[in-house]
């Protein structure tokens, strides 16, 4: 009898922590390998064991490069994984400067603690290393979209462009006892700078994102939005913060307010990358000109837009600016990285404004500050918050819940079954309603650790 089965062993119930156990014929396969980010019983969870063992393990496929989905990888290798780790040819390239980079934060971040004494472990340890995750990187086996490859003995696979960011796709697994398909994170279909997803292929089983399950994106000009926030808060002659992931969203930063300086619709004032990852995942966005929209023009016009806080001395000059001025750091959801020390100086001041361009896991900074928080703590101390917050949240890289419904109309045949991940609870149970109500199809929310046994119909 032709079965294999699969595992939800993180994203179910939470945003974070991708990672999906495939077995076929005794052979172990991973759908994303993320790490756990937000709340700190969550982040706790990156240092629990795997319910088996990394070395047992045969294959992973990556979705994308976002650390939800690949920062867990480093640890794996070190834990004795030495397996393929399949993903697209972008996906490679960021992970290459992203998982160093997470591993080099991490030590960082450890340092600090130490260094300043408000870590509760003596000695706080990094997760892992730069130098584990550097190693981690020669697994890394980029496959083409759309070729088929096969992940385990009977079980092919293949990679379908998902939108979302650079390199980002869809996994679709094909066996004797039928098709399953990961959505990945599923980008919009009118982003500014990414292409549509591509339709669903007909599958039997299908895990879907549901990070926005229950809200809409605003039908604003994004544009418009961008342009009224920075024109006030240069008035005011503030500073513009904004904390942005440094691969995917910097770049569509970057792209919209060229295009805003360009056409005279903010003022020319400085505007600072202060990333270097930023800045090297752009060079990517330049290499894979084929994985976007983009002109030649364009690109090259955005690329050469910001001025780089390449040096840590260059970054620290950052935090004494006098003159009203737009800084684009990491990381986006202001729970580590250079953007940390941007925000103490600069969230006091009720002239400047701390800009969020996306989605605000529970637990992150990010979203307490778009709760309103009126102190914000950063490494151990309470910061006030008198600086403006926004949110333009049409810059999410995220479809919402009509265009994931929209998406999934285009499924050729009904799957049978689909499993909700990647969303708080609220998100996902009010797309699961959504989908019941549009399509009648059958569709629960994953739970975490729950396994399931795919059988030929
Ligand atoms: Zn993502």
């Amino acid at each position: 009898m032709s079965s294999f089965s699969l595992q939800f062993l993180g994203a179910a119930g939470t945003v974070t922590g991708s990672r999906y156990l495939v077995e076929s014929h005794g052979r172990r396969l991973l759908v994303d390998c993320g790490l756990f980010q937000g709340f700190k019983p969550l982040r706790l969870r990156n240092r629990a064991p795997l319910p088996i063992d990394p070395a047992s393990l045969d294959a992973v496929i990556l979705t994308h490069a976002h650390l939800d989905h690949s920062g867990y990888l480093p640890l794996l290798a070190r834990l004795g994984f030495d397996g393929p780790v399949y993903c697209t040819p972008a996906t490679r390239d960021l992970c290459g400067i992203l998982l160093p980079d997470s591993g080099h934060l991490q030590e960082e971040d450890a340092r600090y603690a130490n260094r300043m004494g408000f870590s509760r472990h003596h000695p706080a340890l990094p997760l892992y290393t730069e130098t584990d995750a550097r190693a981690c990187l020669q697994l890394l086996q980029p496959v083409e979209f759309g070729r088929t490859f096969e992940a385990l003995p009977g079980l092919s696979a293949s990679l379908r462009y998902a939108g979302h960011i650079m390199g980002a796709s869809m996994v679709y697994l094909q066996s004797a006892a039928g098709t399953l398909l990961f959505s990945g994170d599923l980008g919009r279909p009118t982003d500014a700078v990414m292409r549509p997803p591509d339709p669903p292929p007909a599958a039997d089983w299908l895990v879907l994102e549901s990070t926005y399950g229950d809200r809409l994106h605003s039908d604003d000009d994004v544009l418009e939005r961008l342009a009224a926030i920075i024109c006030r808060t240069i008035e005011r002659r503030g500073i513009v913060l904004i904390p942005s992931f440094a691969v995917g969203r910097a770049q569509t930063l970057l792209v919209l307010l060229d295009r805003l300086r360009r056409s005279g619709r903010i003022p020319s004032v400085p505007i600072y990358l202060n990333s270097p990852m930023a800045v090297e995942a752009t060079r990517v966005f330049w290499e894979h000109r084929d994985g976007h929209r983009l002109s030649e023009a364009e690109c090259e016009s955005a690329c050469r837009l910001p001025r780089v806080a390449a040096t840590v001395e260059q970054s620290k000059a950052l935090n004494r600016l006098r003159e009203p001025a737009i800084i684009i750091a990491a990381s986006g959801m202001a729970t580590g990285g250079r953007v940390l020390h941007q925000m103490k100086a600069y969230a006091p001041d009720p002239r400047n404004t701390l800009l969020f361009a996306g989605f605000q896991a529970g637990g992150t900074r990010g979203a307490k500050l778009l709760a309103g928080a009126s102190t914000v703590r950063i490494h151990g101390e309470d910061i006030p918050v008198r600086a403006e917050v926004a949110n333009i949240d049409m810059l999410s890289a995220h479809a919402d819940r009509d265009e994931i419904l929209a998406w999934l109309a285009q499924m050729p045949a009904q799957p049978r079954q689909i499993w909700l991940t990647h969303g708080e609870p609220t998100a996902t149970d009010t797309l699961r309603l959504a989908i019941d109500q549009r399509f009648g199809w059958a569709c629960e929310a994953a739970d975490d650790q729950q396994r399931v046994v795919l059988d030929a119909a």
